[in-house]
């Protein structure tokens, strides 16, 4: 019943192929295109199997059964390999549930025809049991009508599908054209083995060595996905993305003709029929021709001017190389960069507009509160001497009125002083003059000008620097009026409490001051806004303090100028921490990038 030949080893040899390759398409079967493959390939290992079991047996309702169920797949390969010609050469649209159909019954229909043989016959009238002179049992007889339907309809599904693939190959590009030869050989290898087969020319008669040449075809395919990787882009979708391109793309060769093009280039060209082949003189507008005259490598940005107004392109030329690297041709890209450029010079002007009208402000700030300091020095020197004076004359009921003028004037005076400084700092004109630092004596000196001010509201004002801080560089008068502010409104807003100035290394490259109080406090919602200009957080309590609402928006100012920052913790009714954070800046050190500098 069942006995051994070599010959099984053909139909073995293609499973195992067909299933090589298999394994190379499996990690691109999320694609249609990869599953369609998968699909023929799976049918190949299955007409291989049944082929060799087929070939082992000796027995006819053996053998017709294992024909009948191999039949399966000979219906399918012909039906996945036109499938995967309109997939590979990007004609999936084609493939419509209609289509499905209709080849699917078509197919049906033989393999219904094929199992119930042997009621009608039409397949095969007759067969009987050979042994022939290779030593082997086949299955002979001669063949019915729809067995010839058959085959005429697999070989023309066989045969569109390698039209297509033809013509896909013959449509590649030069950088195809390896991928190309391997679809080719892909596509006719079934046709070759074939026809040998047909025409009794093949080495081995009475061997179906089909299923071997589409297992092969198969394995080529894949070497082409592999090495060209075919699925990830296909030609045919490359072709598609260049004729999309809203960039004009141009390639010459070396005489300056055109060899190809895209629409967006058509386009741009005077003339729009026949181009290729021609001079790019004859066929581009002279601008064009003009601006690629001798450039045949890199980027230069091109304006046309025309009756609508001017259209900026950025063209690009690149040299294309043959094998020796001999250039062979050009190619020419160009894209419209009419709109970028146009907002590019919108932001330009708008920002040298800003900047202009930041200027404007400013100087106008600096005059202003030049011409405001003027008069105003006046009205509190001629107050205080009309003070003097009525003093001495006894007048002192009268003294009362000036006094309020004198604070009113000084009160104006730090208002204007203020945002002089901060429209400064806003338009970047404060530059920051590093130095070294005694930090210690900076703070004390700090403390002892506002001791005054934290005795006048029964406050007990403390310092404490911790001993390994070293000198550092910073910028002293920035720093002074940084603190200054900081301990300034601690003792305003503290009234018969402490303020404790802490100066500490809270990292190894960082100073820290913390200047403590145990006044009214900050509520949390108004921490944020604290930094921002003529920020009050309550106006009862600026109507009893004073001050303008400037001073920590210009002290965070030159803090971030000095490389650091202000932190503030807070609780209402408890009291409130600032701390400056400063970059540690050790002399040494400093020194030592100054000399590099060369300074
Ligand atoms: P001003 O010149 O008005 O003091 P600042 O910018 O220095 O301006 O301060 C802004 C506001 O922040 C102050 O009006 C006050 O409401 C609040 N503030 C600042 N420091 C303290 C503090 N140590 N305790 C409580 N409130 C403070």
């Amino acid at each position: 019943m069942w006995y051994f030949t070599p010959y099984i080893l053909f139909p073995l040899t293609a499973a195992m192929l067909a299933m090589m390759a298999m394994f190379q398409a499996w990690s691109y079967r999320q694609l249609p295109v990869a599953q369609v493959f998968l699909g023929m390939m799976a049918c190949t290992v299955w007409w291989s199997l049944c082929n060799a079991l087929e070939l082992s047996h000796t027995t006819v309702e053996g053998k017709i059964l294992l024909s009948s169920i191999q039949y399966i797949s000979v219906v399918g390969v012909p039906f996945f390999w036109l499938l995967f010609a309109l997939f590979y050469t990007n004609r999936a649209h084609v493939v419509s549930r209609r289509l499905l159909l209709v080849l699917l019954t078509l197919q049906g229909s033989f393999l219904l025809g094929a199992w119930t043989n042997s009621w009608h016959r039409l397949m095969w009238p007759t067969v009987e049991l050979t042994y022939t002179a290779n030593g082997l049992w086949v299955l002979t007889g001669p063949n019915g009508p729809l067995w010839y339907a058959s085959v005429l309809n697999a070989y023309g599904m066989v045969l569109v599908g390698t039209v297509l693939m033809i013509s896909q190959a013959r449509r590649s590009r030069a950088l195809y054209r390896a991928q190309a030869i391997s679809l080719l050989i892909g596509a006719l290898l079934p046709w070759v083995t074939s026809i040998l087969f047909v025409t009794g020319l093949s080495p081995i008669p009475s061997i179906d060595t089909t299923p071997v040449a589409f297992a092969l075809s198969g394995l080529v395919f894949t070497v082409a996905m592999r090495r060209f990787r075919v699925l990830d882009i296909l030609p045919a979708a490359r072709e598609m993305i260049v004729d999309q391109m809203p960039d004009a793309i141009i390639v010459l060769d070396t005489g300056n003709r055109v060899i190809d093009l895209n629409p967006a280039a058509q386009s741009i060209l005077a003339v729009s029929v026949d181009v290729l082949g021609r001079s790019l003189a004859e066929v581009a507008p002279y601008w064009l021709v003009d601006q690629v005259r001798d450039r045949y490598e890199g980027q230069f940005e091109v304006n046309h001017t025309h009756a609508l107004g001017t259209t900026t392109y950025d063209l690009r030329c690149t040299t294309l190389r043959d094998r020796d690297g001999n250039p062979n041709g050009r190619i020419l890209v160009l894209r419209d960069i009419t709109l970028f450029k146009q907002a590019a010079l919108a932001l330009q002007e708008a920002k040298e507009a800003a900047e202009a009208a930041n200027q404007a402000k400013s100087a106008f700030l600096a005059t202003m509160s030049h011409e405001l300091r003027t008069p105003l020095t006046a009205i509190l020197g001629y107050s205080e001497f009309v003070r003097q004076d009525l003093q001495s004359r006894g007048l002192d009921d009268l003294t009362a009125d000036l006094d309020r003028i004198i604070t009113s004037g000084r009160h104006l005076l730090t208002l204007i002083n203020d945002i002089l400084d901060y429209a400064r700092i806003e338009a970047n004109a404060v530059k920051i003059h590093p130095e070294p630092v005694n930090i210690a004596l900076l703070i004390n000196d700090v403390v002892s000008t506002l001791q005054g001010l934290a005795t006048q509201r029964q406050n007990t004002l403390t310092v404490a620097v911790e001993p390994d801080v070293p000198p550092i560089v910073t910028d002293p008068i920035r720093l002074r009026q940084v603190l200054l502010n900081l301990v300034g409104n601690a003792c305003k807003f503290t009234e018969q409490g402490t303020i404790h100035v802490h100066c500490y290394r809270s990292t190894a490259d960082m100073i820290q001051i913390d200047v403590r109080d145990t006044g009214i406090g900050i509520a949390t919602d108004q921490l944020q806004r604290l930094f921002q200009p003529f920020m009050q957080l309550d106006n009862s309590t600026t109507r009893r303090y004073g001050g303008t609402g400037l001073g920590l928006a210009i002290s965070q100012r030159l803090c971030r100028a000095m490389g650091g920052e202000i932190v503030v913790k807070s609780e209402p009714g408890c009291g409130s921490t600032f701390s400056v954070r400063l970059p540690l800046v050790e002399v040494t050190q400093w020194r030592h990038e100054q000399e590099l500098e060369g300074v």
